[in-house]
């Protein structure tokens, strides 16, 4: 499929053209058709699998109609709001408005919090046809009377499941509620939980369901791997692996917003250039970190999930777990960061007898186990292989206890958590390891691959855009989301 085929104008695919994109990725190739005719999209699709201009594109092909170089602001009502639930991905969607709208004179801007509101008030007051916005600051501009909703025609809310995590519901009702009631709605998530579904249910008109490849099926372009390794041995097994030279631009995660300042002081201390990226900087230390990082001036980022959500950092070769997360999920969303699409990329983790629960559910998440490569000089406690073995007997096995309380362990008897006969065998590595061989081609367009485990990554494969699976039975049988055939 080529970009040509999906009925753009020529400005946007000149603009296609030079950011290098040569094929659509399955959620353009789905995507865009519905968008531009008009329909309502539910969209089943994380960060990394080119939703974004999925929907940009045929947003600004839907206004280009109403680009006017006339200077009143009149004529620049705001027509398209795009909702994110973070200033980084608010930054990321605003980039790709401008990136792919190179050459259809719209305005744009981006609107979030922790930073000047007055800037961001005259833009709005002198017209702005579409905004990105996160909601508490888009709602400071309405209780100013800084904006009117009155000309909007199309509403995208981006990353709706984690809108909820963030506590955004309520500010995004009020804002659906001051919408014009015929208008275009998108809504992408990566999950869809019984409360995104009563969202989706409220805000979306009969919408084509479009799902793409889950990120655990993405990862097949991503080497996993685990260095078993002490709990007090970790900072000094990442510096040496980071010393080694050959990870060039490293997103190392930790659990805490304390740990990612203490964790980056120490790499700096050890001559490794480290800078924390958490929810207790201010924006403009965020920004400056995140840019250093993105140039190469920085090349360890470490940064904690909540900082890290919606990151597009082109082309990041690897990804570090310092600690593992305490939800599966989110070690999905972490590997999300790198093999972006179809790019390769390589997650290790650092882990110790403590995290053997999360592991274990990590591997259940993703289907597949992860190779143990214990490093020399970095072995872990006895107890690592200790509470392996404690998990394959079950309760009936050795009395002996860990020294420290599994957390994971109360969500899940250990005997389900662990088959030994999936488990790679362990095996020890000098000091310089190689890079298992990737089993993908760079140079091939972005096609994200079932995984082995054939997951919920249903390839999008389909002539119409009609769901695979019925809508109704995807969202829990709603009774206002039956599917248009999309033709
Ligand atoms: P997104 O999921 O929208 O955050 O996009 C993830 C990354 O994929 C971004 O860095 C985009 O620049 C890139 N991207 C988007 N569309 C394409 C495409 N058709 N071909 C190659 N890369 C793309």
């Amino acid at each position: 499929m080529k970009f040509e085929e999906l009925g753009l104008l020529p400005e946007l695919l000149k603009a296609v053209a030079e950011a290098g994109y040569t094929e659509p990725t399955p959620i353009q190739a789905q995507a865009i058709p519905v968008v531009l005719e008009g329909k309502d999209v539910m969209g089943g699709a994380q960060t990394g699998t080119g939703k974004t201009a999925g929907f940009v594109l045929p947003l600004l092909q839907r206004l280009a109609r109403h680009a006017s170089t006339s200077p009143s602001p009149a004529r620049h009502p705001v027509r398209a709001l795009i909702l994110t639930p973070t200033r980084e991905l608010a930054m990321q969607v605003h980039e790709s408005v401008q990136t792919y709208g190179k050459y259809v004179p719209l305005r744009d801007l981006v609107v979030y919090g922790g930073v000047d509101i007055k800037p961001q008030t005259e833009a709005l007051r002198k017209g702005v046809e579409i905004v990105v916005a996160t909601p508490g600051r888009l709602l400071d501009h309405v209780e100013q009377k800084s904006v009117s909703f009155n000309f909007v025609e199309v509403l995208v809310l981006d990353e709706a499941d984690r809108m909820l995590d963030m506590g955004f519901i309520p500010d995004i009702k009020r804002i659906l509620a001051m919408l014009p009631k015929e208008r275009q709605s998108l809504l992408f998530s990566a999950t869809f939980s019984e409360e995104i579904k009563r969202l989706a249910d409220s805000m979306l008109r009969q919408p084509v369901l479009i799902e793409v490849a889950r990120r655990n099926a993405l990862t097949d372009t991503v080497t996993h791997r685990i260095h078993p390794v002490a709990q007090d041995d970790k900072r000094a097994l990442l510096a040496h692996l980071l010393k080694r030279g050959d990870l060039s631009q490293v997103l190392v995660f930790v659990g805490t917003k304390f740990g990612a300042s203490r964790l980056a002081h120490y790499l700096e201390r050890q001559g490794i250039d480290a800078t924390a990226i958490h929810g207790d900087k201010s924006q403009q230390q965020r920004t400056e970190a995140l840019e250093a990082f993105k140039s190469g001036k920085v090349r360890v980022l470490v940064a904690t999930d909540v900082a890290a959500r919606g990151l597009d950092i082109d082309d990041l070769p690897h990804v570090i777990n310092y600690e593992l997360p305490h939800v599966p999920e989110d070690y999905v969303h972490r590997i999300g960061r790198t093999g972006r699409a179809g790019r390769s990329g390589d997650a290790t983790s650092l882990v110790c007898a403590e995290e053997r629960g999360k592991l274990a559910e990590i591997e259940k998440l993703i289907k597949r186990p992860i190779e143990q490569v214990t490093i020399e000089g970095f072995e872990p406690d006895s107890e690592f292989h200790g509470a392996a073995e404690k998990g394959r007997r079950g309760r009936g096995g050795r009395k002996e206890e860990p020294r420290r309380e599994k957390e994971s362990s109360r969500r899940e008897p250990r005997e389900k958590r662990e088959r030994p006969e999936r488990r790679e065998p362990r095996r020890v590595e000098p000091a310089q390891p190689k890079l298992p061989k990737l089993d993908f081609d760079p140079s091939q367009p972005y096609e994200p691959k079932v995984s082995a485990g054939g997951t919920a990554a249903a390839e999008p494969k389909r002539s119409s855009h009609r769901p695979k699976r019925p809508v109704p039975a995807l969202l829990g049988g709603l009774p206002k989301t039956e599917p248009e055939t999309g033709k």
